[in-house]
């Protein structure tokens, strides 16, 4: 069962122009794996409401009282959250949805690639397996346009040092790799039994998915994101 609370701005932490981080304290907290998504609407309903115009955003937290979205302005709703939801001001979110994580399957190997904003789920993810002292099964290969796009590279660089793989694609720069991901990247970390996660644009799911079936890898996970 879905969980509908309001949810107030308690800080903007603005990455870029079009980047921004929402910092929400929320009125009813449940329980929630890393990894999940929500519905997040402008308009202050209840659970007995007709559900308004919303958009998916995933948790990028994963701690008590406060949860953290890094939002995109790239359309008709991201423009108005960034028009309208200001530090004090209230939205609602519905949550969690979303079946990234898999806690059977904690302590095998896992390979999570990000293209630019697709690094949201990760944030919780990696936070989950450092809590449960599980870093050493996990790989990050996150890929962006500009060295300064990167977000949250310092906490990720702390937690996974050369277990995080950093591609910027447009811009030479020192210590990380100046191409894309490529198969000869994938297959020098995973093997077959690898569970490999997508997350970035639908062209970059879908292009790494192909890749990666071409590839022989079966366990691949992804949600779909615009
Ligand atoms: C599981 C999941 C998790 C997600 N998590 C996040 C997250 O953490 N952060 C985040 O920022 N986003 C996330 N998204 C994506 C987010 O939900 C979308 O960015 C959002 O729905 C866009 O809404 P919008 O109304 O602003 O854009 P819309 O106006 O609906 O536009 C959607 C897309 O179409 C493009 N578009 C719009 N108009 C045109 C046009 N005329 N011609 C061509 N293209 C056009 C836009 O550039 C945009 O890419 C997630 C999506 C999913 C499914």
């Amino acid at each position: 069962m879905n969980h509908v609370t309001q949810a107030k701005v308690v800080q903007i932490v603005e990455h870029s122009k079009d980047i921004r981080e929402y910092v929400l304290e929320l009125e009813k907290e449940r329980k929630y794996n890393p990894g999940s998504f929500v519905q997040l609407t402008l308009d202050l309903v209840t659970a007995s409401d007709i559900w308004p115009d919303s958009r998916t955003f995933s948790i990028a937290s994963y701690e008590k009282g406060v949860m953290k979205f890094i939002i995109k302005n790239v359309g008709f709703y991201t423009s108005k959250i960034f028009d309208e939801l200001g530090v004090g001001n209230k939205c609602t979110i519905k949550y969690p949805f979303g079946d990234l994580f898999n806690k059977n399957s904690v302590n095998e190997k896992h390979l999570f690639i990000a293209g630019g904003v697709g690094i949201t789920p990760y944030l919780s993810l990696v936070k989950y397996y450092e809590l449960n002292n599980l870093l050493d099964n996990i790989s990050l290969f996150y890929s962006a346009k500009y060295f300064n796009d990167l977000l949250h590279y310092g906490s990720l660089k702390e937690m996974l040092g050369e277990r995080m793989e950093v591609f910027v694609t447009r811009e030479k720069y020192s210590n990380c790799h100046n191409n894309r991901i490529t198969v000869e990247d994938i297959n020098r970390i995973a093997d077959k039994e690898t569970h490999i996660y997508l997350c970035g644009s639908k062209s970059f799911n879908q292009n790494y998915k192909e890749i990666l079936i071409k590839n022989g890898y079966t366990k691949i996970y992804m949600d779909e994101w615009e």
